[in-house]
């Protein structure tokens, strides 16, 4: 069978064929790196990360390109607000997000450039659209994409009207008395005094949202992308805005063959958010349950479907996960007994049906949800055979090789190769014996021992012993 993926830009599902060849390069967007990540961050990047592992499963070449947004109001807000250095604030939050993609078995990308270290690229692209025609500066030292200059592609993404893109934008739009067109979006903003900001022809200022993608992807990827990816939220105005720019700048069509978007995770239906106030962050989340449980349920759903949240459906998870893992205990007991000496083809061609019907699940838009059903009746078959019938020892190792293929792909198994979890106790990430430790010293520069003291404690409860020195506080496990 052949790989077949829906493609948000013809709304179709068509056969995977790259630019060229095996090689793919594959674009996501990463995060906006103003506070911790929460599960609905987690929710994308897993998914994106099940795409990928399943087109290196099929022999594909993946470039894969996730880029951190380091410099965009949202950060500049938050350092306000912290009063803390806005690049101090944006490094702590990309190390958190990096842990936890670590700690979720997300593989690291090939590249993950950061939008501060790309300024003088970024200056290159807007003056080339400004060279096309495509976009304009204004007195007010910003520079905004013409969108009357390519009107007939507007909504080629969305498949909506202007009107329609103009009521559903959801407010990201920035509204500016020096666009000659509303929908016209930003590509270098001014910055006023004191904020943070680069030199450049139009003065002091600094990126708009959606230009930092266009370059960064077609200077680590290409310029012309097999996969685009994120959450279906960016499909406007950031994916299109990306077209436009991308293609003025290139002058090739398509920017990107293949546009994939995820669903989003909700609470209560409601799409979970920094700016809605209802998220759990992902080490909240991992404070509770396992990195293979949280990979589970999220792709336990096609990665296309909203998965509503709550600790009973993560908990329920966990029941139909651990199921799946029962079988690999009774495949690991039954080989440490005497073994029940016999032909093995049952389980070898079971192992091979299951195979199949794994591949034709995942060829079909990344079905996991399918895929894991498949499992589930593998789980049921093997724990049959495993109490019932005769098999060898080399078929039981199949077995488990076999899993161990499958686990390649969904990673939602084995837990054991986390390096963020190697030096530290269950349940307490470093991350957060850091936090406490920050906390407990706050609390005695300002004299509240009773405060200190129950926050030593509470890390003692938990296996964590601190010991002040005269350099700062160091913590060992107990
Ligand atoms: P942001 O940091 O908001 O720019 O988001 C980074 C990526 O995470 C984007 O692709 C978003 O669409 C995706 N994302 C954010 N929140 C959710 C959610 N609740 N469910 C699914 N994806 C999300
Ligand atoms: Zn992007």
């Amino acid at each position: 069978m052949v790989l077949r993926v829906y493609n948000t830009l013809t709304r179709e599902m068509e056969n995977f064929i790259p630019f060229c060849g095996k090689k793919v390069n594959m674009y996501i967007c990463g995060p906006t790196v103003y506070d911790h990540c929460h599960l609905g961050h987690a929710r994308s990047y897993v998914s994106f990360d099940v795409i990928r592992r399943y087109l290196i499963y099929r022999g594909y070449d993946v470039n894969y390109i996730s880029n951190i947004t380091d410099i965009d109001d949202k950060v500049i807000d938050r350092a306000k607000e912290k009063g803390e250095d806005l690049f101090a604030l944006s490094r702590k939050f990309t190390e958190s997000f990096i842990e936890d993609m670590k700690a979720l078995r997300v593989l690291a990308p090939d590249a993950q450039p950061k939008v501060t270290e790309h300024i003088p690229e970024i200056i290159e692209a807007v003056e080339t659209l400004i060279n096309k025609g495509t976009a304009y500066s204004t007195h007010k030292g910003n520079v905004y994409y013409d969108l009357m200059r390519s009107e007939e592609k507007i909504g080629t993404l969305s498949h909506q009207t202007v009107k329609g893109l103009l009521e559903g934008s959801g407010g990201r739009i920035e509204v500016e008395n020096d666009k000659k067109y509303q929908l016209d979006f930003v590509l270098w903003k001014s910055a006023p005094q004191g904020e943070t900001g680069w030199e450049s022809p139009w003065g002091r200022g600094r990126p708009g949202w959606h230009i930092e993608c266009s370059v960064m992807s077609m200077k680590y990827g290409s310029q012309q992308l097999d996969i685009h990816g994120g959450g279906m939220d960016l499909i406007f105005p950031h994916h299109e805005a990306e077209i436009l720019q991308s293609e003025s700048c290139t002058g090739k069509h398509p920017f990107s063959k293949y546009w994939l978007h995820n669903g989003f995770l909700t609470i209560n239906k409601e799409k979970m958010s920094k700016s809605l106030g209802n998220f759990f962050t992902i080490k909240e989340v991992l404070d509770k349950f396992s990195p293979g449980t949280i990979r589970f349920f999220i792709v336990y759903t096609h990665y296309r479907n909203n998965i509503d949240f709550s600790g009973e459906s993560l908990e329920e998870a966990a029941r139909a996960r651990k199921r799946l893992l029962n079988t690999i205990s009774n495949v690991k007991h039954a080989l440490n007994e005497a073994h029940k000496d016999g032909n093995d083809c049952r389980l070898t061609e079971l192992i091979n049906e299951t195979r199949e019907t794994l591949i034709n699940s995942m060829d079909d838009d990344f079905n996991t949800r399918e895929a894991i059903g498949n499992l589930f009746v593998f789980s049921r078959k093997v724990n049959y055979i495993v109490s019932n019938e005769a098999h060898s020892r080399a078929a039981l190792e199949d077995v488990l090789e076999f899993i161990s293929e499958i686990d390649g792909i969904l990673g939602i198994f084995g837990e054991e190769e986390h390096e963020a979890y190697k030096n530290i106790p269950e349940g307490l990430p470093e991350y957060k014996i850091m936090e406490m430790i920050g906390l407990r010293d706050r609390a005695r520069e300002g004299k509240d021992w009773v405060k200190a003291d129950a926050i030593r404690d509470e890390l003692k409860e938990k296996g964590i012993i601190i010991e002040d020195g005269n350099d700062g506080t160091k913590w060992r496990k107990g």
